[in-house]
C-alpha cells in the first residue's frame, strides 16, 4: 500500500472507480431488459460445446488468426488489455491485488507478473500503432473509420500508456525492491530521474496515476455504449452460439394464433440475435467475404448487424437507467415505441433482404460467431408470410412449389422422365414394395432425386450419370419417382415457411413409408434439408451426399475409373455442401480417382468458397442489382485456367454453365461445367465394370 500513499488524494480513486462501475452496471442492466423483452432463445443444452466454443472463440480467438496480421495485432491488444488490468485493479483496490499476488511464494507471482505486464504493455502500445495506422492511413475496405473505433483506442492506449508511465515515475522517484523485473519500466524511470528533479518526478507520478484511474473510469462509463462492449459480450455469444447444424434454419410453429410469422420488429429478434448486435466488432469481415455486396449489391451482412444494435439501443431511449425510475424521453419514444420499430428499411433496406444468396460466408467469417442468415430468412418470413411483400417473379416459383410440389411447375407424372433411353431400368420404392418389406429393407439406398434433376434438361444428365454409377457398382437402390417432391429449400430460404413445411410433411410421411438405411441425394440444398432441416418434424435419417456416395464405392473397389481424362480442372465447393456441412474432400477423392485428372484449386474454395449465386431461392429471382454473381465466380474459375469446371450441385451447375456462356470475349469458349458424377461415369470402363452398355453423354455439348 505504500506505493499508493506516495500518490496525493489517493482515497479518492477507488471511490471514482465505485462510481464509474456502478454507472456500467445501470447501463448493463438498461440493455438487459430490452434482451428481456425479446424472444426467448435456448442456451442451456451441451455445456461442453458451448464451453468448448467460448474458449476456442472468445479466448484463443482462432478466427481472428485466418488474417495473420490483424489477428496478432487484435491478441497483443485483448491479453495485454487484460493482463494489465491486474495493475489497474490493485490501484483501485487500495493495493489488494499487490498483497495477494505478492503472498504465495515468497512474492515471486508477482515478480514474474511484472515482466509479463511490462512486455505485454509494450506490446499493447505497439499493436495501437499498427491498428490507428490501419484505420487512418492504409483503410481497408472492410473497416469503417468510425469516432469510436479511434476513441477506444486512444483511451486503451492511454491506460497503458499511463500504468508503464506511473511506473517509470515512482521507481524513478522511489526506487522498489522488484525494481528488476519491471523490464521496462525500470529502465525508463532511470531515465526519468536523471533527467528531472524529483518535484517533476513526483508531479509526473501524480499525474499519470491519475491518468489511469481517470481513463478507465470514463472507460467503464463510455464502453456499454460502444462497438467495444464486443470486449465483455464476445464470450457470452460464443456461450451462448447456434449449436444446431448451421444449415437448419429456426423452426416456426404456424399453427399460433398469437404468434407474429417471421421478424418484423426488435421484438420479434430472440434476445441472441441482440446479443449479436452488441458484440459485433464492426471488423467487415462479414462484407468481405458476401458475394453480393462483392458484386455491388445493396446488402451489406455488417451493417445490418450493426443497423440491428442500433435499433436496439433506441429502443433503449425510453428505459429507465434506474429501474424504479419512470422513463422521461425528452424525444416523446417509449421503449415500445423502439421495439415496435420495423426492422426492414432500417437496419436492412427491402431490396437487400433479398439479395441474400443465404451461402453462409458471413457467418463463416465472423470471428465472434455472428448468426445472420437466420435473421435475413426471419425478415423473409415475416414479409412473405404477414406482408405479400416479396419480388413479384417468385409468385410462379411460389405457387409451383405450392401446386405441383416443384418450382419448375412440371406435373408429378413427369418426375422419371430423366430415366428414358437409360439401358437398365431405375426400380422405384413402391413397385420393390410391392415385393414385400423386406425387398424395402434390402435396398442399400434410396436415391433423392430432387427437382432439378428431374425437370432441368441439363441436370437429368446427372441423374443419368449417377444411377448409371449404381447401376455400374450393382448397387441395390430405388428412386421415389412421382412420390418424391421438392425437399422444401427453396420455398423454406425464400420464406415461405407455409409452403416449406407443406412440402417437408409430406416427403416425412413418403419416407417413414420406406424407411431407407441411408438417402443419397446429388443436390446440397436437398442433402442440408433432408439431414438437417427435417428433424423438426421427427425424421431422422442417414443422409449422404452423392459424391461421398461415389468416394465410397470408388474406396470399396465397387467403382473402377479407367478411361483417362487427361484434362485440367477446376473444383467449385457448392455453399450448402462445404461451408453448411463440410463435404470438401469427397467430390475431390472422386475426381482424383479419375486417370490423367489434374485438379486446380481456386482462391475460393473449401469454407472460403463463392457462391454461384443460385442459393436463398435467388435461382429463380433476376438478378438486375449490381453485376450477376455467377459472372464473378465464373471469372475466379476461368483464372485457373483448367479446361473444365467440376461441381456436385445442380443449381452451381446451371449457373457455371451460363456464367461460361456469357464470359467476355469468348473466354468460357470450350470450356465446360460438369458434375462429379458425369465424369467418374465418363471413366468407367465400357459396360461401367458389369457388361451393362453407359448411355451417358461423354462431354456435354
Ligand atoms: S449469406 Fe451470403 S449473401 Fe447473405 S449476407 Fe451472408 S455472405 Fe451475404
Ligand atoms: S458481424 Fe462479425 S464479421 Fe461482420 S463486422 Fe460484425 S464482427 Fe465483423
Amino acid at each position: 500500500m505504500s506505493f499508493l500513499e506516495q500518490v496525493p488524494l489517493y482515497p479518492l480513486a477507488p471511490v471514482l472507480f465505485a462510481a464509474a462501475a456502478v454507472l456500467f452496471v445501470l447501463q448493463m442492466g438498461r440493455h438487459l431488459r430490452v434482451f428481456a423483452a425479446a424472444q426467448p432463445a435456448l442456451v442451456t443444452d451441451q455445456p461442453e460445446s458451448r464451453l468448448r466454443a467460448a474458449f476456442v472463440h472468445s479466448i484463443a480467438q482462432v478466427r481472428m488468426f485466418r488474417d495473420p496480421g490483424p489477428g496478432l495485432m487484435h491478441a497483443a491488444i485483448f491479453w495485454g488489455f487484460i493482463i494489465l488490468t491486474i495493475g489497474t485493479a490493485d490501484r483501485v483496490t487500495f493495493g489488494l491485488v499487490h498483497s495477494v499476488l505478492a503472498w504465495p511464494f515468497d512474492g515471486w507471482l508477482w515478480r514474474l507478473l511484472l515482466p509479463v505486464q511490462n512486455l505485454l504493455g509494450l506490446s499493447v502500445l505497439l499493436a495501437i500503432c499498427y491498428a490507428l495506422l490501419r484505420r487512418v492511413v492504409i483503410r481497408p475496405r472492410r473497416l469503417t473509420l468510425s469516432r469510436d473505433g479511434l476513441t477506444i483506442l486512444l483511451l486503451i492506449g492511454g491506460v497503458v500508456g499511463s500504468e508503464l508511465l506511473s511506473e517509470a515515475f515512482r521507481i524513478g522517484r522511489h526506487g522498489d525492491p522488484d525494481a528488476a523485473w519491471s523490464v521496462i519500466a525500470t529502465p525508463l524511470g532511470t531515465v526519468l530521474a536523471s533527467v528531472l528533479p524529483p518535484a517533476v518526478l513526483d508531479l509526473g507520478y501524480a499525474f499519470s496515476f491519475w491518468s489511469t484511474v481517470a481513463i478507465v473510469s470514463f472507460f467503464l462509463v463510455y464502453l456499454p455504449r460502444s462497438k467495444h462492449l464486443h470486449i465483455v459480450t464476445a464470450i457470452f455469444n460464443a456461450l451462448f452460439r447456434k449449436l444446431e447444424p448451421r444449415g437448419e434454419l429456426p423452426a416456426m410453429d404456424l399453427e399460433a394464433a398469437t404468434a407474429r410469422f417471421g421478424v418484423k420488429t426488435i421484438e420479434d429478434l430472440r434476445w441472441k440475435d441482440l446479443l449479436d448486435g452488441f458484440t459485433c466488432t464492426e471488423c467487415g469481415r462479414c462484407q468481405d467475404a458476401c458475394p453480393a455486396w462483392a458484386t455491388g449489391k445493396p446488402l451489406n451482412p455488417k451493417t445490418m448487424i450493426m443497423g440491428l444494435r442500433e435499433m436496439a439501443v433506441e429502443a433503449e431511449q425510453g428505459v429507465p437507467l434506474v429501474p424504479w425510475i419512470r422513463p422521461s424521453d425528452a424525444a416523446g419514444r417509449s421503449a415500445a415505441d423502439g421495439l415496435a420499430a420495423p426492422i426492414v428499411d432500417a437496419a436492412i433496406p427491402y431490396d437487400a433482404v433479398w439479395d441474400c444468396v443465404t451461402c453462409g460466408a458471413c457467418v463463416e467469417a465472423c470471428p465472434v460467431l455472428i448468426e445472420h442468415v437466420d435473421k435475413i430468412v426471419g425478415l423473409r418470413r415475416n414479409l412473405v408470410l404477414e406482408e405479400s411483400r416479396f419480388p413479384s417473379e417468385l409468385t410462379a416459383s411460389m405457387n409451383a412449389m405450392e401446386r405441383y410440389g416443384n418450382p419448375w411447375g412440371q406435373p408429378a407424372t413427369a418426375r422419371l422422365d430423366w430415366t428414358r433411353g437409360l439401358a437398365f431400368e431405375v426400380p422405384t420404392a413402391a413397385a420393390v414394395a410391392e415385393s414385400g418389406q423386406d425387398a424395402v429393407n434390402d435396398l442399400e439406398c434410396l436415391y433423392w432425386v430432387g427437382c432439378a434433376a428431374a425437370f432441368d434438361d441439363r441436370n437429368k444428365r446427372v441423374a443419368r450419370a449417377f444411377v448409371t454409377c449404381l447401376d455400374a457398382a450393382g448397387v441395390r437402390y430405388a428412386v421415389l419417382g412421382q412420390e418424391e417432391t421438392c425437399s422444401g429449400d427453396p420455398a423454406r430460404r425464400m420464406g415461405n415457411e407455409y409452403v416449406y413445411q407443406m412440402l417437408a410433411t409430406a416427403n416425412v410421411e413418403t419416407l417413414g413409408r420406406y424407411r431407407p438405411k441411408t438417402i443419397v441425394t446429388a443436390c446440397p440444398h436437398c442433402f442440408n434439408t433432408l439431414g438437417n432441416e427435417y428433424g423438426q418434424f421427427g425424421a431422422d435419417y442417414e443422409v449422404v451426399h452423392h459424391s461421398t456416395y461415389l468416394a465410397r464405392l470408388v474406396s470399396e473397389g465397387r467403382l473402377r475409373p479407367e478411361k483417362a481424362d487427361a484434362r485440367s480442372l477446376t473444383y467449385h465447393d457448392s455453399c450448402y455442401l462445404s461451408r453448411y456441412n463440410r463435404v470438401m474432400a469427397d467430390p475431390r477423392t472422386v475426381l482424383q480417382a479419375v486417370p490423367g485428372m489434374e485438379l486446380r484449386e481456386m482462391e475460393k474454395s473449401g469454407t472460403n468458397t463463392f457462391c454461384c449465386g443460385a442459393g436463398g431461392g435467388r435461382m429463380w429471382m433476376e438478378e438486375d442489382r449490381g453485376t450477376r454473381i455467377n459472372a464473378e465466380r465464373t471469372r475466379q474459375a476461368l483464372e485457373t485456367g483448367a479446361d473444365a469446371v467440376a461441381t456436385a450441385c445442380p443449381f452451381c451447375l446451371v449457373m457455371l454453365r451460363d456464367g461460361l456462356a456469357d464470359a467476355p470475349d469468348g473466354r468460357g469458349d470450350g470450356i465446360v461445367a460438369q458434375d462429379v458424377a458425369e465424369i467418374m461415369a465418363a471413366s468407367l470402363p465400357p459396360g461401367g465394370g458389369n457388361g451393362r452398355a453407359l448411355p451417358v453423354l461423354q462431354r456435354p455439348p
